[in-house]
């Protein structure tokens, strides 16, 4: 059965286990789920302005997440081996909220301020920003999304 996913404008409409245009959402049984939650491709402690952010904590650091796949296909992207490839493509690492933000709350005294999520497009599985987001604003650090905003009304 095809399954239409409401996350971003291309609507794709899935077939059972397969995956959408953007390689990070599958039709599981009929639901559509975000398959690349928790699996992490890229982690960094990069300074702020690397975003790129100007007037946000200038100086600071910030510790920058990303799994695999996009909904966009820009010739001239940067991180094109994660963010142009799906599941089994790219080494993943598997980590939960909790230890995403034990590591971030961990980097604080080398001037991290908190969670960026960003190197592919976050938000094809913007559960897990979520997720973590909220545990990691409920301990006091700040969250950063570098996304391309192509995003339904209802998930954003
Ligand atoms: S998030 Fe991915 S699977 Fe869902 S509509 Fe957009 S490109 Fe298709």
């Amino acid at each position: 059965m095809r399954v239409e996913c409401e996350i971003c404008p291309h609507r794709c409409k899935i077939e059972e286990g397969h995956v959408g245009l953007c390689k990070g959402r599958r039709n599981k049984g009929g639901e559509i789920i975000s398959e690349n939650y928790g699996k992490l491709t890229g982690y960094a402690l990069d300074p702020i302005e690397k975003k790129p952010l100007y007037h946000f904590y200038p100086g600071s650091k910030i510790l920058s997440v990303g799994s695999y796949g996009c909904n966009l296909n820009c010739p001239f992207c940067q991180n094109c081996d994660i963010s142009m490839v799906g599941a089994g493509e790219v080494d993943t690492a598997v980590i939960s909220c909790e230890e995403l933000v034990e590591k971030a709350l961990g980097l604080r005294e080398r001037g991290n301020i908190g969670i960026a999520y960003t190197y592919n497009e976050p938000l094809i599985g913007y559960e897990f920003v979520r997720d973590c987001a909220t545990l990691a604003k409920e301990k006091g650090l700040k969250n950063v999304v570098v996304t391309n905003g192509y995003i339904c009304e209802k998930p954003l």
